[in-house]
């Protein structure tokens, strides 16, 4: 048996907040999700606890190139590992430069609390994987699904383990509250692309997955239901968002308001403490959202 270990990066200080999925296989321990370089040492302590020292990692799969997926792999991959990773992303983890000065222009100096910036990957240990191709190490097969929406160079990754078809979804089923099955969603700009996500997760659908892993967080066991819930919002959250920015009335303080609200109404009957929901619902999120909305109604006007 091969488990998968869903290491919890602790990320800004919060348990459940984003996750790297390590799996020992027999030519070596993988990583899916490398995490952002901030999380780097409570990751590599979370691969001593698991006895794997973070020099030996063969291999980093990636989802996307988001700092907080993507940011650390280049540390695994001076030490050896290859990266697979979106023919779309390869190249901004080999030379990252545009990437880390327009995450700069959009955080200022809180990138360095923040993410910390995409740590270059050497151009050999990158490898390009399009559509429907596999990836086999150590006798587990990942095979690429392209899944564009929240981003045009997302793949999910789906295996076969322990009898179960798995999937590694990064950021296109969602993110979810920990101790609910609450999904928050990251319509992030500059790529969020409505049409695109509610194609993909009809795509992931009609896989019949038995267990999806979000990084942001943890495993779901009821698929179909996950991912219904998440189509449906996406749809519903995007055309609230939007309505939101039309209004000229209404600055930023109040939209955050009034889109907190929204979600705390959808959230109703999760039992989601007060707490732990402003921690995950925070400004960040919504302010993400707000630019990604905005971002995406200017690109279908255009
Ligand atoms: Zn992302």
């Amino acid at each position: 048996m091969k488990p998968i270990h869903t290491l919890d990066l602790l990320y800004h200080d919060l348990a459940g907040a984003a996750a790297s999925h390590l799996i020992v296989t027999d030519d070596g321990p993988v990583l899916v999700e490398a995490g952002p370089m901030v999380t780097l040492p409570t990751l590599r302590e979370q691969l001593l606890i698991h006895d794997v020292d973070p020099t030996s990692i063969v291999a980093v799969i990636l989802t996307h190139i988001h700092l907080d997926h993507a940011g650390a792999a280049g540390w695994f991959a001076d030490r050896g590992a290859d990266v697979f990773v979106h023919p779309f992303g390869a190249r901004h983890l080999v030379e990252p430069v545009k990437l880390n000065a327009s995450a700069r222009r959009i955080y200022g100096d809180e990138l360095d609390t923040l993410f910390g910036e995409l740590h270059a990957c050497p151009a050999d240990r990158v490898h390009e994987v399009a559509d429907g191709e596999t990836v086999s190490i150590g006798g587990i097969d990942f095979t690429a699904i392209e899944t564009p929406g929240h981003a045009r160079h997302h793949h999910a990754w789906m295996l076969d383990l322990d009898g179960l078809r798995q999937c590694f979804t990064g950021d296109v089923a969602g993110m979810r509250i920990p101790g609910s099955s609450f999904p928050t969603l990251p319509l992030a700009p500059p790529e969020f692309d409505r049409d695109a996500w509610v194609a993909s997760i009809d795509r992931l659908d009609a896989l019949d997955v038995d267990r999806l892993h979000l990084t942001h967080f943890g495993h779901v066991d009821d698929p179909s239901r996950h991912l219904a819930r998440v189509r449906d919002r996406v749809i519903r959250e995007s055309d609230f968002v939007a309505r939101l920015l039309a209004d000229e009335h209404l600055d930023l303080a109040s939209r955050r308001t009034a889109y907190r609200h929204w979600l705390e109404e959808d959230a109703a009957g999760e039992n989601i403490p007060e707490a732990r929901f402003r921690a995950f619902v925070n400004n960040g999120l919504l302010d993400m959202n707000f630019g990604g909305v905005a971002r995406w109604r200017g690109a279908r006007r255009a």
